[in-house]
């Protein structure tokens, strides 16, 4: 690319006898309309070039395998018609207006006389695509630089533990040149990142490091840098290290599971070097990332045009064929989202374990658990990804019997269902659905505990008979409520934070490859293109009143029966909670008042002014 007469025709037939690559002429696309109008004197405009640009990207689409194009490509719009859904590079021949000007006078007759060349380099713009070569030095060398430049890698991964390589294998599959760098610690970490590019066919042209500079210095103009290491202090240390070594224009991609506001800092602090930055939040696990993980990707629109190509290339595809990846805002909008994906993950897969606990508590056992859970999941609206790895956990078996009843009832968690609740706090928002599944994973870890007092209190689960079609109902009512309330808390934090999020786009995203992927977000992804408050929706309102009373009964035989549900009660208090008009904190304000004088507004005049009343006295 490059202005007329900079040498693109020259430098790009050499560099295809050099790369064996074919080259094109993109002035040969033109229609005669354009070349009329060029050679009469008359710039171009952007309706004539347009359909020119379209012409070569359609024919680009159509190659099996790379091309050399010269094409002037002078504004960032053009490039991107250029690049649409094909893989590009744009290397920009770079000269002085004197240098191409006189260039131009001594060559034979072209369409493009040298007076138009002004508005050709008043119409340049450079963003960091375009990767500048000087042409003020042989053809033999520019070629050089540009086989350099071209060798170089789409994209660098930092971090080869269990998302970084699966996602580098991913991006690898897909056709990307890919650097692989992980950090050397002598005697325990060596030779990672060369290890797992020998290991790994789709690595073969690969390139690995442990040294950083040379891995940056492996990467294509702007720098594409994918982080995958552990949130936190170590996120802060490569960032760190990259500061030093990146430069104006290139991204960082943070793709772990990083602290909201952590990544805002970052943002305004790379923001400050003129260093892009993306907060991603990736969700799929392990298999999710080789495969396509759904994909929460926050930043500029400049840094989108670079990174998010390659992000919906690798992302996961729902069962509609829609792309699990878009662009979701901006700071750190990417990683808070993917926060509340995990805290629905959480209370989602409570409610799957409570569920099961109550089967159990009806004396069936695992096969039989897993034979009701696949009768669900063959209904319409029950797929979902969570309750599938569940009968498969429930069927699996070694020499011993079932691993599941032999696995320790205490769950971990890594802190993003309490990030979370404490975000729940700070916003003032209900979010007990949440916060109940996290207390239960706090419960099941005071093992020795529960062990005394279960022998104190010499507590039995009474068994219980349950109707199947009310517990499938149940489980269905509290797994919409966990939704319902997820999305309220996505909205309330737009709303506080100034996001412009879209709920539907979201729940489009989360319709594949991560882990709360289901029918249930497919329904509410339709939901959210009509409304952001779908629990008014006449369709949801209906669900919820017709299985009320399912969840009602469930949770009562299993309160009757001492089996312990925090987070299906927790539906059911929501439930109940939301659709009441007047709630008890009449009370509570009047005891506020009573104490502390904090006074109290009145319900004929909620806006109005506060009251306190001398509560003795009176
Ligand atoms: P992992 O398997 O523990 O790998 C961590 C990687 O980070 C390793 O390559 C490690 O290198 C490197 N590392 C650790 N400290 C470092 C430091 N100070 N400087 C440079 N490199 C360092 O972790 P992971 O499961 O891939 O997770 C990576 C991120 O993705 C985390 O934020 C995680 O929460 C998030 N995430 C994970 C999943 C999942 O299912 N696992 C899903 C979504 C998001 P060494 O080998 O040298 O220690």
């Amino acid at each position: 690319m490059g202005v007329s007469g900079c040498g693109k025709t020259t430098i790009g037939k050499q560099l295809s006898a050099v790369l064996k690559i074919p080259f094109f002429d993109g002035d040969d696309f033109h229609s005669e309309a354009n070349v009329t109008k060029m050679a009469s004197g008359t710039p171009l405009t952007d309706e004539d070039r347009l359909p020119w640009l379209a012409s070569i990207n359609t024919f680009a689409k159509q190659q099996a395998s790379s091309v050399i194009i010269a094409c002037s490509a002078l504004k960032k719009k053009y490039r991107s018609c250029l690049s649409q859904d094909v893989h590009s590079r744009f290397i920009w021949l770079d000269g002085s207006f004197e240098l191409i000007h006189k260039r131009m006078k001594s060559r034979d007759p072209h369409f493009m006389p040298p007076a138009l060349l002004q508005s050709q380099f008043d119409t340049l713009e450079i963003s960091a695509e375009c990767v500048p070569i000087n042409i003020d030095q042989s053809t033999e060398k520019i070629t050089t630089e540009i086989v350099k430049a071209i060798n170089k890698k789409d994209i660098g991964i930092i971090g080869m533990g269990v998302m970084g390589k699966n996602l580098a294998r991913n991006m690898a599959r897909k056709g990307l040149a890919v650097s692989l760098y992980n950090r050397r610690v002598e005697g325990k970490e060596e030779n990672i990142a060369a290890d797992i590019a020998q290991q790994y066919p789709e690595f073969e042209s690969a390139a690995a490091f442990e040294d950083l500079p040379a891995f940056v210095e492996s990467l294509a103009i702007p720098r594409k840098i994918l982080i995958m290491v552990p949130a936190g202090a170590a996120v802060n240390q490569v960032i760190d290290q990259l500061k030093t070594t990146c430069q104006k224009g290139d991204v960082i991609i943070d793709g772990g599971n990083s602290f909201f506001r952590d990544t805002e800092t970052r943002y305004t602090a790379l923001q400050k070097l003129g260093i892009e930055f993306v907060g991603v939040g990736v969700s799929g696990g392990e298999a999710g990332a080789l495969d396509g993980p759904a994909i929460m990707p926050a930043c500029s629109e400049e840094a989108y045009a670079q990174v998010g190509p390659i992000l919906e290339h690798i992302a996961a595809k729902n069962s509609l064929g829609q792309i699990c990846c878009q662009h979701i805002g901006t700071g750190g909008s990417g990683h808070f989202v993917k926060m509340i994906h995990n805290g629905i993950e959480y209370a989602e897969m409570q409610i799957i374990a409570e569920t099961y606990d109550i089967l159990k508590a009806t004396g069936k056992n695992n096969l039989d658990i897993a034979a009701v859970f696949d009768s669900w999941l063959a209904e319409q609206g029950y797929g979902s990804y969570l309750l599938e790895i569940t009968t498969k956990i429930l069927r699996t078996k070694d020499e011993e019997g079932y691993i599941l009843d032999r696995i320790l009832d205490q769950a971990s968690n890594k802190g993003t269902g309490a990030r979370t609740s404490i975000e729940g706090i700070q916003l003032g928002i209900p979010f007990n659905i949440i916060s109940s599944a996290l207390h239960a994973r706090f419960m099941s870890s005071v093992k020795a505990q529960r062990q005394k007092v279960n022998a104190q209190f010499n507590t039995t689960i009474n068994k219980f008979s349950i109707d199947l079609h009310n517990l499938k109902e149940a489980y269905h009512s509290a797994r919409l409520l966990n939704h319902i309330q997820g999305f309220e808390y996505l909205k309330a934090a737009a709303r506080q934070y100034k996001w412009e999020l879209d709920l539907s786009t979201i729940a489009q995203i989360w319709t594949g490859g991560c882990i709360i992927r289901s029918d249930m977000m497919f329904e509410m992804r339709e939901l959210l293109q009509q409304t952001d408050n779908i629990i008014l929706d006449d369709s949801i309102t209906l669900q919820l009143i017709q299985t009320k009373e399912q969840l009602v009964q469930v949770c009562t035989k299993a309160i009757q029966a001492e089996l312990p549900i925090p987070t299906l009660t927790a539906c059911l208090n929501y439930l109940h909670g939301i659709t009441q008009a007047r709630s008890s904190a009449n009370l509570i304000q009047a005891q506020r008042d009573f104490f502390g004088a904090h006074t109290y507004k009145l319900t004929e005049d909620p806006t109005g002014p506060s009251h306190h009343t001398n509560w003795e006295t009176l």
